[in-house]
Parts: C-alpha cells; sequence; structure tokens
C-alpha cells in the first residue's frame, strides 16, 4: 500500500491552501492531494464570474453564521493575511469600493495559478481524477480507499453546491464514516424561483439599491443590493442571499412571500410627495412615463400595470391621490410568492455541513479523532456574497495545514 505523510481530500480553495501550509511548515512531509476532477480549483474558475472576488477587508466573525467557530482562525488567518499570503506566492491584489478583493489581473486564473505552483515541489504529488470513497481509522492514521495509507488527513472536499464543480457532498458521507455527524444542509445563495405571472413582464429588468424581505408565517430574512429578474425567477446578489432561508421556510411547510422595496431611501410619505409632483410637472406625458424619473422603464410600467394604472393612450394628468397611493405602496411593497429556489446544482455555498461541536475551533482538528482536520466548506460555516466564503476556505485550509 502506498504510504503519505499527509494526505488532503479535495484540491478546492481551502484544500490546496492547506496543501501549501503543510509544505511551508514541515517541508520533509509528504503529501498527496486528492482531486476526483481532472484538474484541481475547477471551481475557483467561475468565483466572482471570472474574477474571483477571494476576500473582503470588511470580514469580521459575525459575517458568518457561527461567529464563535471561526473567530481564533480569522484572528491569525485575517483578510490582510490572506493577501499577503497571496502576495507570497506572486499574486497582486486590489481592493474596490465595497472593500472586495480581487486579483489585479482580474481574472480567476491568477489566483488558481498562484495556488497550484506553489503545489508543485518535490514533496507534494497531486493526484487528479481520484475519487475518496472511503476512509478507514486506524490507531496510527487512516486508510484511502483501501489503496492509500496517510498519518495525518485533512478533509476539504466542499459542500454540495454546484456539484459540477466537484463538490458533490461525498465530503459528508466520508465525514460521517468517521463519526462526525452533518447538520442539515440547504442551498444558499442561489436564485429564486417564482411565479411566472408576476414577473414575465419583468423579464430582464435589473434593479439596484433594492430592500428584500422574504417572510413566512415564523419569521423574516432581509438583504440590499441589486435584482434580476428572468421569467420565472428572481436573481442578484440580494435575491440569492435569501436563498437559505427561503429553503428553509419551505422545507418547514411555509409559503415565504418577498416583499420588494424598489426605493427604500424614500419614506412613503416622500414618495407620495415627489409622485404628486410629477403628476403636474408631467401632466401632458403619456402614463408610460409616470415612473421614469425614478425605476427602469419597463420596470415602471409593470408596477402600473400592477396597479391597473396603465391604460395605452391615458395621460398623467388624470392621477389622483388614491392612485398615487398605491403606485406608492406598489413601489415600497412589490409581493411576489416565492415556491423554490434553483437548487444545489445553481448554488454558490452549502448552508450547513460538518457539526461544529466536534471540531476544535484554532485548529479544525476532529475532537473524535487525533489527526484529522476539515476545512473549507465542508464545515458549517457560510456566509453572504462579498468574498466572505473564499475568505473562510483560504483562512481555514491555512489553519488546517498547520497542522496544530
Ligand atoms: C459560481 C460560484 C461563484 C462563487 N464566487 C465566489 C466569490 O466570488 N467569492 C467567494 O468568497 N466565494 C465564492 N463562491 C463560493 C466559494 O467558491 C466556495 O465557498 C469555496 O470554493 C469553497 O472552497 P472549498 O475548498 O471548501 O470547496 P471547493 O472549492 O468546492 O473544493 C472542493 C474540492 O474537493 C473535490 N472533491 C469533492 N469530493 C471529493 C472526493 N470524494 N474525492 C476527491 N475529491 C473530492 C472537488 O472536486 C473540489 O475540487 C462561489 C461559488 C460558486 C459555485
Amino acid at each position: 500500500m502506498k504510504k503519505t505523510d499527509v494526505c488532503i481530500i479535495g484540491a478546492g480553495a481551502s484544500g490546496l491552501c492547506a496543501a501549501i501550509n503543510v509544505h511551508r511548515n514541515y517541508p520533509d512531509c509528504s503529501i498527496t492531494l486528492l482531486e476526483k476532477l481532472p484538474r484541481v480549483g475547477k471551481k475557483i474558475l467561475s468565483t466572482g464570474n471570472g474574477r474571483c472576488n477571494l476576500t473582503n477587508v470588511n470580514v469580521v466573525p459575525s459575517s458568518y453564521n457561527n461567529p464563535d467557530f471561526v473567530t481564533p482562525v480569522l484572528e491569525k488567518y485575517s483578510p490582510a493575511v490572506v493577501v499577503e499570503f497571496f502576495e507570497s506566492l506572486g499574486l497582486k491584489t486590489f481592493t474596490d469600493r465595497e472593500g472586495r478583493v480581487y486579483p489585479r489581473s482580474n481574472a480567476a486564473s491568477s489566483v488558481l495559478d498562484a495556488l497550484r505552483f506553489a503545489c508543485q515541489n518535490d514533496k507534494t504529488e497531486v493526484l487528479c481524477e481520484y475519487i475518496t470513497e472511503s476512509v478507514k481509522a486506524q490507531d496510527d492514521g487512516f486508510v484511502i480507499n483501501n489503496d492509500l495509507f496517510c498519518s495525518v488527513l485533512i478533509i476539504s472536499c466542499g459542500g454540495k453546491a454546484s456539484p459540477s464543480q466537484g463538490s458533490d457532498g461525498s465530503g459528508y458521507v466520508i465525514a460521517k464514516s468517521l463519526g462526525h455527524s452533518v447538520t442539515p444542509v440547504l442551498p444558499s445563495l442561489v436564485p429564486l424561483n417564482v411565479l411566472p405571472e408576476k414577473v414575465r413582464a419583468l423579464k430582464g429588468v435589473r434593479a439596484s439599491n433594492v430592500k428584500l424581505t422574504l417572510f413566512d408565517e415564523e419569521g423574516s430574512d432581509t438583504s440590499v443590493g441589486e435584482i434580476l429578474f428572468s421569467d420565472r425567477s428572481v436573481s442578484g446578489i440580494a435575491a440569492m442571499e435569501l436563498a437559505a432561508f427561503a429553503e428553509s421556510s419551505l422545507r418547514g411547510g411555509n409559503d415565504p412571500i418577498l416583499s420588494i422595496d424598489f426605493l427604500p431611501e424614500f419614506e412613503k410619505e416622500e414618495l407620495n410627495e415627489y409622485l404628486r409632483s410629477i403628476s403636474i410637472i408631467r401632466a401632458n406625458q403619456p402614463v408610460d412615463n409616470m415612473l421614469s424619473g425614478i425605476l427602469p422603464k419597463s420596470l415602471g410600467i409593470s408596477i402600473l400595470k400592477e396597479c391597473s394604472l396603465y391604460y395605452g393612450g391615458a395621460l398623467i394628468d388624470g392621477f389622483n391621490d388614491e392612485m398615487i397611493a398605491s403606485l406608492t405602496n406598489m413601489i415600497k411593497d412589490y409581493k411576489i410568492n416565492v415556491y423554490g429556489t434553483r437548487g444545489f446544482q445553481s448554488a454558490q455555498v452549502t448552508k450547513g455541513g460538518v457539526d461544529l461541536s466536534l471540531v476544535k475551533s484554532a485548529s479544525l482538528e476532529s475532537k473524535l479523532k487525533k489527526g484529522l482536520y476539515f476545512c473549507g466548506e465542508i464545515l458549517d460555516v457560510d456566509a453572504k456574497c462579498g468574498g466572505f466564503n473564499l475568505q473562510w476556505a483560504f483562512a481555514s485550509g491555512l489553519a488546517s495545514g498547520e497542522l496544530k
């Protein structure tokens, strides 16, 4: 049987960082990186729309679902340290106005190249198209697929989101076989499926700085940002950030409703006043132009239609207070029933994962088995869009690679 000192299952963002840090800390150690796909780090290439938003300078523990657990790792591997780490691999980055960090090349391939080049050394072996199906724990280590023995094992298989990029949930099966429990997993950061009748007219409309509230009989979640309508779904970061709430609501037998405030910066009275003034300023214009000073035209027309105020040929002149109040209400509270999400196939992240109560928070070593570590999205750690999830993948990969 082949033997190696450290084996890492999954050569994604976290596994590659783990391999690099094991090599930096223990240069004499032999490392074997197992990757089921034909190449390492495939998912990294599609992150940030191909630009890879690799971290965010505004990361704090409360950016994540389990702040206490992530604190020690983020204290040691803050966004600044992650950026320094990439600098040490030859990658230049820049930070945008929202604090999101990207490679200076604006190409995700630069991030992947930096990681994979650093794994090219005489102590690290990368085995692609190697699917880990079983792991057996022994007193002195682990046996993988009955053909590879390692003293230390790092599991970095990712979650279930975007399985075409390798993360198909098989890591959970491996974790469970080693005695670890897994919390229920949900697709997160994925478009919301809505009733086509409600959005067909809005297909292709993009609205920015909107406030979304997704609520059901038991609670609510909110987000602010951009949304994009297709013929049967609402996407864009603000909508995608509510997907996990939608999934858990639907699984709980509830009927979540999305309320869109298209102009959150306006109080209702202020908006009413504005529309009253428009009804005077644009009195001789066709109704089509009633909302074009504040909303994209097609969105404005859809809102007029929803309020039954869109009559071909009519002029704005005829708008009375009641009509204006109904427009204001529709702009501030446009309701759409959500009946699902696009699911794991299209999700960017998994919510839930390996139960943190059985994992040490600083070293990421298992509390059940010495020499077993977890890092990245396989753990029950997730965050919203903006570089937070890769920050966790990189930071936790580096932390696990210390083998403390
Ligand atoms: C389209 C998209 C865009 C995203 N954009 C961003 C972004 O801009 N910023 C951000 O912060 N986050 C982004 N994310 C999320 C981020 O990519 C993930 O959180 C991160 O990649 C998780 O890293 P990981 O190493 O834990 O898992 P992964 O990157 O999923 O890597 C896991 C690896 O393990 C391998 N593997 C799995 N099972 C096995 C097995 N049984 N045997 C062998 N190998 C196995 C997989 O093939 C894969 O290569 C995006 C995600 C997607 C899908």
